[in-house]
């Protein structure tokens, strides 16, 4: 190998049909042809990153306000879970706390990472809160929908007998009536007054022709004195469904509904469980 001597290049363009153009390029005019080249291409890259970053930098910070938004809509949730539990009666779950230890001194703005950080803690704790409150939400959701609420009876009525303590109306001593009294027409169709399975639908001495409902969670509607019963034993009914009509069979001084509820096997005043207790 011997010494390196310059040599000029030659750059040749063909064209198809025309005499072809050639250069003689010596390795210097090469070099700083290529140091121009990259010196462009240097810039033009330098000009491009700049302002991908200047974009990044915009994007990072709609990226903020997005993650404090969500972080803020996090919150919100948490707030009305935690008031849903309450108005459910449910003891107070603890969800677990961002820990506010660090706060005080300089207040430095947050970064996107650590927002979105932050949120995704408060969702993965949301959502074992939620976890645990959900059965007991579910049990009072069903154990509302089970409860006795509204009036067995469409039409105007009157309040013929109250729960508790009334003179015999067929003698002079006193006696406990076990339910209210709605005195209506004749035929006035009755309606369950929650979901549930009829457990009896028979006639049963002193309620005559009565249907008994067992609503689940220990609560049960009893409809007396029927005329006629539209449903037996086992019939799945719905809140609202016709069971029945108004009678006077039994011990009855005249067409009226004895309505009962019983929670916990034991006869209760249904009043609290009417709309509208007067
Ligand atoms: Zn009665």
């Amino acid at each position: 190998m011997g010494r390196r001597i310059p040599e000029p290049y030659t750059v040749v363009i063909t064209r198809t049909g025309k005499p072809s153009i050639q250069w003689s390029v010596w390795p210097a005019t090469l070099l700083v042809g290529v140091v121009l080249v990259s010196g462009w291409v240097g810039i033009a890259l330098y000009r491009f990153y700049t302002h991908a970053i200047e974009a990044a930098r915009g994007d990072g910070q709609i990226l903020t306000e997005q993650a404090s938004d969500l972080l803020e809509r996090v919150d919100t949730l948490e707030a009305e879970l935690k008031d849903l539990t309450k108005r459910a009666g449910i003891k107070e779950e603890k969800i677990p706390k961002r820990s506010t230890a660090d706060q005080g001194g300089i207040a430095i703005e947050p970064s996107a990472e650590e927002l979105l950080e932050a949120t995704h803690e408060r969702l993965v704790a949301l959502a074992s809160f939620k976890q645990k409150v959900m059965p007991t939400v579910g049990e009072f959701v069903a154990r509302r929908d089970a409860r006795p609420g509204g009036m067995p009876l469409l039409t105007s009525v009157r309040f013929s007998s109250y729960y508790g303590l009334r003179p015999n109306p067929f003698g002079s001593s006193y006696e406990f009536h076990p339910g209210i009294d709605m005195a209506v027409a004749y035929g006035t169709p009755i309606y369950a007054t929650a979901p549930g399975t009829v457990l009896e639908a028979n006639f049963a001495g002193g309620y005559g022709n009565r249907v008994l409902i067992d609503h689940g969670y220990e609560l049960k509607t009893l409809y007396g004195h029927m005329s006629k019963m539209a449903v037996t034993a086992g019939t799945r009914v719905k809140r609202g469904q016709l069971i029945g009509y108004v009678g006077s069979t039994g011990r009855s001084s005249g067409p009226h509904l004895h309505y009962g509820v019983y929670f916990q096997g034991k006869t209760v005043d249904p009043k609290p469980y009417l709309p509208s207790a007067e």
